[in-house]
């Protein structure tokens, strides 16, 4: 994979642990040559991921949309920012930028990323591998819900197990070098079948 778009948080979160997982994924990328796609922010856990980067001479494009262009916000130190007028057009262009998605911890924003890049696959829209980096099990009680709604027919398991999940970065850029899309029905509007 030669890039890869990272959806994490514009938060630090409480605990070290986080940080350090985005440090962990940033060293990675560096030493991999895998380039890093990403909401253009300079600060929470997309601060550190991309400084890591940039320290480790890495590759950081940034796609931000003109109204979080703030100058509080935006990195002023990546290789590339892209901007964008509106956040619906910012999804579209990482997507063509990168062969594949990873969520670190977030909020809203980045299960919001999370879950349209899933939904794109689920459509048969794009192929690429969507994994999520388990750090200290934060996403757990996500996974649960993704159980919770193959159970009651919301969703094929099929399409629940193209989402990789590891808590070590070696291992999940594996699972997602190796992901093989399943074959979908672009129609979505049929009950769900195991
Ligand atoms: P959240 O998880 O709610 O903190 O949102 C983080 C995700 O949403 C990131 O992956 C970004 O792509 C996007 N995002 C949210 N806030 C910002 C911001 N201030 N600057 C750039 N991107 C942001």
């Amino acid at each position: 994979m030669k890039r890869i778009a990272v959806f994490c948080g514009s938060s630090i979160g409480f605990s070290a642990v986080y940080a350090n997982a985005a440090k962990q994924l940033g060293h990675y990328f560096a030493q991999h040559n895998i380039g890093l796609v990403y909401g253009g922010g300079k600060i929470g856990m997309m601060g550190i991921l991309a400084d890591t980067l940039l320290e480790n001479n890495g590759e950081v494009i940034g796609v931000i949309p003109n109204l979080l262009r703030h100058e509080e916000v935006a990195h002023t130190k990546i290789t590339k920012m892209i901007v964008t007028k509106k956040m619906s057009k910012r999804k579209v262009t990482i997507s063509r930028l990168v062969d594949g998605y990873i969520a670190l911890a977030g909020g809203f924003g980045t299960l919001d990323e999370l879950f349209e890049a899933l939904t794109l696959g689920q459509l048969g829209i794009e192929n690429k591998p969507v994994g999520i980096l388990n750090t200290n099990g934060f996403f757990n009680h996500t996974l649960k819900q993704l159980d919770v709604m193959v159970t009651e027919g919301y969703l094929k398991e099929t399409n629940r197990n193209m989402l990789q999940v590891s808590n070590s970065v070696e291992e999940l850029i594996e699972k997602m070098a190796n992901y093989q899309a399943p074959l979908v029905s672009k129609v979505v509007n049929t009950v769900a079948s195991k």
